[in-house]
């Protein structure tokens, strides 16, 4: 047994998988050799080619497994890269999604009893909305779904059904927390004890607060709990009350964190995410690249946990920006405007010139343009990213609604162009 595949059910859950992929995906029959299929070994299972995003988006029918009278939902990926592609799901499959949810609130210190109030899309086919909600129900909680944005909306709703977790976009406590403040609401008399955030980074590389988690606890004292998730693994990683990283549901994904030459990155290192889901019937992947690199810790949690855990997400592939001779992954760009509180807004343009190389535009608010704070900000950009971009400035309703879009689930932040 390899070192990473650490006991016979494992291998044994993740063999169940390959041959229903083998027997009932048009793409999976002719992507994976048959002969490796039959005598399938925890070392013949390293030599399964993997299966890319492009793979899921240019063949996306051919992942079906089950009859199309047999799908109970119809979900599809944020669309943050490429082509938003369709996941199947089947009745067994949302029960699975549910169950995946309720541990992952249990993780956190969520019980039957506890009212959640969730800040994020349900509807537009988007899966993580779905998840919260059946798993709530799962754990025989409460649900107050207000869905994104409105501060006016979720206040009043904080301030009458008493919610005890919020389910939110991290930047959007800062609109929550400056709406508080403008209308006298004292933020650390409610009944909030914690908030799961989805969307975006809350840690650094080291797993420290992030400049958008400090500016957060500088004003609410609310215990913040990071999670990744995406549609095709229909589970996500969360973090336990030790916020060592989130902890991975071994009953449903299959876990490789690998290097540029598809070997296990060493404890604590990093490396891309390569997920098989375990028990899915609709969609199921198999050594499925997510294109996220994190750090994987395979060593004992403080909470007593042995599953592996991941750290924040430290880039994705196919978000690195070539930049006159250096690289940046959007995060390093964010971490210079989410750490300046005169800065509520702004939204990076990556575009190619006429030769083929990037440039970074960044969307201000023009409130800030003559400002002191502008000064601080370029001298950031040239520290932490040792260049300079282009700095457009724009109206601030018109900003607020190029990065909070009404169809979005996630905050713009960034464009590719
Ligand atoms: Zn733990």
């Amino acid at each position: 047994m390899s070192e990473i595949i650490k006991t016979t059910a494992v291998f044994q859950q993740l063999a169940e998988s390959i041959q229903y992929v083998s027997k009932h995906s048009p793409f999976y029959q002719t992507h994976f050799s048959k002969e490796t299929v039959k005598e399938l070994t925890p070392e013949r299972f390293r030599t399964l080619p993997f299966t890319s995003k492009e793979d899921l988006s240019l063949n996306n029918t051919d992942f079906l497994c089950v009859p199309t009278n047999q799908i109970a939902e119809y979900v599809t990926t944020s669309g943050t890269s490429g082509k938003p592609v369709t996941i199947y799901l089947t009745k067994n499959d949302l029960i699975r999604l549910g169950k995946n949810e309720k541990e992952s609130f249990e993780l956190t210190g969520a019980k039957a009893g506890d009212v959640f109030q969730l800040m994020t899309t349900i509807d537009k086919q988007f899966m993580a909305g779905l998840a919260y909600y059946l798993g709530v129900q799962e754990l025989n909680a409460g649900m107050i779904r207000i869905g994104p944005g409105v501060p006016a909306l979720q206040w009043n709703s904080i301030l009458e059904n008493k919610p005890t977790i919020l389910i939110a976009v991290p930047s959007f406590l800062v609109n929550l927390i400056d709406y508080a403040k403008q209308n006298n609401i004292d933020i650390n008399q409610t009944s909030v004890r914690s908030v799961i955030c989805i969307g975006e980074p809350i840690r650094e590389d080291d797993l420290s607060e992030n400049v958008l988690a400090k500016r957060i606890h500088a004003d609410w004292n609310v215990e913040l709990f990071s999670t990744y998730a995406s549609t095709e693994m229909g589970a996500a990683f969360t973090e336990c009350t030790a916020h060592q990283g989130g902890h991975l549901n071994e009953g449903l994904i299959y876990l490789e964190v690998l290097d540029d030459d598809g070997k296990d990155v060493p404890n604590g290192e990093k490396g891309e995410i390569v997920i098989s889901t375990l028990g899915t019937e609709g969609t199921p992947l198999i050594r499925y690249k997510t294109g996220d690199v994190a750090r994987v810790y395979r060593d004992a949690c403080p909470c007593g946990r042995t599953s592996p855990r991941v750290g924040p997400i430290i880039g994705r592939k196919n978000q690195m920006i070539k930049f006159k001779g250096t690289t940046i992954f959007p995060p390093s760009i964010y971490e210079i405007f989410d750490s300046r509180s005169e800065v509520s807004c702004y939204k990076i343009e990556v575009s190619k010139d006429y030769l083929g190389h990037d440039t970074i535009t960044i969307l201000l608010e023009n409130r800030i343009e003559h400002s002191p704070v502008m000064t601080q900000i370029i001298e950031d950009c040239k520290a932490k990213l040792r260049v300079v971009p282009h700095f457009v400035f724009l109206e601030s309703d018109y900003l607020r609604s190029q990065v909070f879009k009404n169809h979005m689930r996630k905050p713009e932040k960034i464009i590719f162009k």
